[in-house]
This record gives C-alpha cells, sequence and structure tokens, in this order.
C-alpha cells in the first residue's frame, strides 16, 4: 500500500529544501554579516537589512527597485513554471506540509485515520493525541513568532523583550502573542485556505500563465480512456488506472486528472503517488508531471517563448540599475534645507546670512566626524546646532547660519555649493539656495 506520509522522489527533494530554509528561517536573525543582521525588515523605522547592506529612509527607492525586481523574477517564474514557488519555495506551504502536517501525521496518522479520529467519539485517546498536536502546534507558532519578530525589530531587541521584566515592554511582548495566535490559528485552522482563497498570488496566477507554462499536469493523452485494470474488460484503455491515489495525497484535495487548477500549490505529491502506481503495473513514470499543455498536445519540449524573453529582460534592467544605484551609495547621507518662511538677515563684517537645517546620517558601523564647509572660503557656517560625532549607525541634526560676503551677492537667489568633509576628504557636494539682498555694484 502507497504511503500517505508521503516518500518519493519530488517529496524527498522537497523535504531537503525545506530543512535548508527552516535553518535559514530560524538562524536567520542571527546571522551577522560585517556586524549587521543577514536579514532585518524594520517596518517601524523603515529600516531595511538585506544580506548585511544597510538600507535607510533615504534608500527607500533602492528597497522598492528591489521589491519591484523581485516580483518580476516572480512573475517570470510563474510564467515558465506555474505555481512552482508555492510548494516549493513559498514559506507557508513549507511551514504547513513540512512541519506541521508531519507533526499530524505523526500524531494522528494518515488522513483516513484522522477523518475517523475526528467523526469517532471523545475517548481518553482522542483527548490525549488532539491535545498533544494543539499543545505541540501552540510551541511551533510561538517560536515561529518570535523569529519573525526578530526579523521586523532585531535579535538583541527580541532578547531584551524575552529577559528583562514584561512592564518594560509591553508592547513587544503583546506582538510576541499576538502574532502567536495568528501562526496557530493559520496552521491549526485555516490551512489550505490561505492558498485557495486568501492569497493574492494564487489568484493570479491564471492571468500569467499560458499554453506553455509549465506545471503539474495529467497526461491526459496518455492516461485517457482512464479505467480499472480487468481481465473481464478488453476495451482499450490509457494508462490511469484510476486508483484515486492522487487525490488521497492531495493537500488541497483535487483531483489534478481534471486539468490544472487555481488551489493546486504544485506540491508534486500527486506525482510521487502516481509513479508508485506506474512501477507497479509496469508503466512509464510521469503521467503525472511537469507538462505544458503545448509539450502534452503537441509533443514539443519547453520553450523559451518572447514573453518569458521581455520578462527576463525587465529583470536584467532593473537588476542593473539598482546594482548602479548601491555601488553609488555614500557612507554618509547629507539633506541641507533652507529654513522655510524666514528671510535673510544682515550680519556684522558685511555678511548676508540665512538659516538651514541638514539632517545627517551615518550609514557605517564606525564613528564619524562630518564636518560642512562652503566651497568657497569666503563663505562661513556658523553653527546653532552643531552635528557633534555621528554615531555608527547614526543620526544628527545640525542648524547653522551660511554668511554670505555681501559682495558675492548678485542675484535675489544664490546658489552656494557645501562640501561634505570626511577626514580632510570631500565626500560630496551639496548645492543650496541663499536668498539676500540685490547688489547692484
Ligand atoms: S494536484 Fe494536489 S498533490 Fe498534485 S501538485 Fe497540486 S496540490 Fe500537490
Ligand atoms: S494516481 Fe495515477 S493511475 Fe491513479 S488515478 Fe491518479 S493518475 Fe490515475
Amino acid at each position: 500500500m502507497y504511503p500517505l506520509i508521503r516518500k518519493g522522489k519530488y517529496y524527498h527533494y522537497r523535504s531537503w529544501l525545506s530543512y535548508f530554509y527552516l535553518i535559514l528561517f530560524f538562524a536567520g536573525p542571527f546571522i551577522r554579516i560585517g556586524g549587521h543582521p543577514f536579514l532585518l525588515i524594520n517596518v517601524l523605522e523603515r529600516r531595511f537589512v538585506i544580506f548585511g547592506q544597510v538600507f535607510w529612509p533615504q534608500d527607500f527607492f533602492l528597497f522598492v527597485l528591489a521589491m519591484l525586481a523581485g516580483i518580476v523574477c516572480i512573475v517570470l517564474f510563474t510564467i515558465a513554471f506555474g505555481r512552482l514557488f508555492c510548494g516549493w519555495i513559498c514559506p507557508q506551504t513549507i511551514f504547513m506540509e513540512m512541519v506541521f502536517r508531519k507533526i499530524e501525521i505523526w500524531i494522528e496518522g494518515d488522513h483516513k485515520k484522522r477523518k475517523k479520529l475526528d467523526e469517532g467519539p471523545l475517548t481518553k485517546e482522542k483527548i490525549f493525541k488532539k491535545s498533544l498536536k494543539h499543545f505541540l502546534f501552540i510551541i511551533l507558532s510561538f517560536l515561529i513568532a518570535n523569529t519573525f519578530l526578530a526579523y521586523i525589530i532585531g535579535s538583541e531587541e527580541l532578547i531584551r523583550i524575552i529577559t528583562e521584566p514584561v512592564n518594560r515592554h509591553w508592547v513587544g511582548f503583546a506582538s510576541i502573542w499576538i502574532f502567536t495566535t495568528v501562526f496557530y490559528l493559520v496552521y491549526s485552522q485555516v490551512r489550505e485556505l490561505v492558498c485557495t482563497v486568501i492569497c493574492p498570488y494564487g489568484r493570479l496566477q491564471g492571468v500569467f500563465t499560458d499554453k506553455h507554462t509549465l506545471g503539474i499536469a495529467y497526461n491526459y493523452e496518455r492516461g485517457e480512456p482512464r479505467g480499472k485494470i480487468s481481465r473481464k474488460d478488453d476495451t482499450p484503455k490509457g494508462d490511469c488506472v484510476d486508483c484515486g491515489l492522487c487525490v488521497d495525497v492531495c493537500p488541497t484535495g483535487i483531483d489534478i486528472r481534471n486539468g490544472s487548477q487555481m488551489e493546486c500549490v504544485n506540491c508534486t505529491a500527486c506525482i510521487d503517488a502516481c509513479d508508485y502506481v506506474m512501477e507497479k503495473i509496469n508503466k512509464p513514470l510521469n503521467l503525472i508531471g511537469f507538462y505544458s499543455e503545448d509539450t502534452i498536445l503537441n509533443k514539443k519540449k519547453p520553450t523559451f517563448t518572447p514573453r518569458m524573453f521581455g520578462y527576463s529582460s525587465v529583470i536584467i534592467v532593473l537588476f542593473g540599475v539598482l546594482t548602479y544605484f548601491v555601488l553609488q551609495r555614500g557612507e554618509v547621507d547629507v539633506t541641507i534645507m533652507r529654513s522655510g518662511g524666514m528671510l535673510y538677515q544682515e550680519q556684522p563684517g558685511g555678511y548676508i546670512s540665512n538659516i538651514y537645517n541638514a539632517d545627517l546620517i551615518n550609514k557605517t558601523d564606525k564613528l564619524q566626524d562630518i564636518r560642512l564647509v562652503a566651497a568657497d572660503p569666503s563663505i562661513l557656517i556658523k553653527y546653532i546646532q552643531a552635528p557633534g560625532r555621528l554615531d555608527k549607525e547614526g543620526s544628527a541634526k545640525a542648524i547653522f547660519f551660511l554668511m554670505v560676503p555681501f559682495d558675492k551677492i548678485h542675484t535675489a537667489k544664490t546658489d552656494i555649493k557645501i562640501n561634505i568633509v570626511l577626514q580632510n576628504k570631500v565626500l560630496s557636494t551639496i548645492s543650496t539656495t541663499f536668498i539676500g539682498p540685490i547688489n547692484d555694484d
């Protein structure tokens, strides 16, 4: 009998991939690259770290660009391979099928035994099995919630929430339990509905796929007309013996022989089950396999279509632009703005002044002494609030007078250049507008 705790070739591939993924997921917040987390998505402070590269609110467009490139990659992947992402990479499926489902099967048995247990009377055995299952689900949901939160606030902050008194971290403490409840409900109650009803990607896949898209499909040309093997019936039949095993193992309960369906998460369980049957009846494997409509009907090999070429070109351009901007990023980010609604002031010594605000961000993990110096040495900077030394990954504000000699002003608005200097090296130059009286001399 085929084990409904699926053990086929593809299931093993998926298992190994999921082990790698799970280790990466739980270790991710603690992995450091150059002193930075491997991945941090701090949406609260709009600070992101991807593969150890820090992105600040000022770099938000880079993050958006990276997201855009990622979305186009998924679209291309969907055009080429259908919903393979769902079964092999999506965290929802990996946790559901490779963690929670395995625990459930371990405690309650395959889906037939589970159905019997669910419909049966409330015995001691049923209470024990259900309690154990839900207890383990809550523990796992709690672990996932903590890890998930660490990707948002950082592992150090999470450790503080866990180790310090609760009254110092009410919000963090409540967040952990809210996330725990959500994950527990998703994996114990909502389950495949996430893929079939809630997930927008699942709903969109029909827009991206076409007759060239590879996906899990039943080779109806080979399988039909289906029918059970019978010595009494000698009508010609296809290879499908109508055993129903492909339906029994399907986590979303669909019959792949009815054609590609939105509910299919490409988990490959039906391929493994059908291959098992084909081996038993000495027929070639892959009655269910990776096919496109074109490969089944016209017996053609998979092709790289113009549509795929178009999306590939967009991805190359997006990643090219992204790489360019990432390489162009400086160590320090400075914005200078003239104080709004203020006129110029006359200063002793023949100077005219305007007030400016500056925001300085240190993107490195070293202390930085940044100086603002006017490119024209006759123009002075007089601080009201000096930026001081910038902490590592810190930011500071500065307020200062820009003092321009009266004889340098010839128009109502003068363009002034300010150098951003670090250890006597000019990092960049910023242009700003200076307003003053018109000097007719
Ligand atoms: S039909 Fe069901 S078992 Fe087959 S790949 Fe799709 S979701 Fe998995
Ligand atoms: S497992 Fe294969 S042989 Fe059995 S019903 Fe499904 S497609 Fe037919």
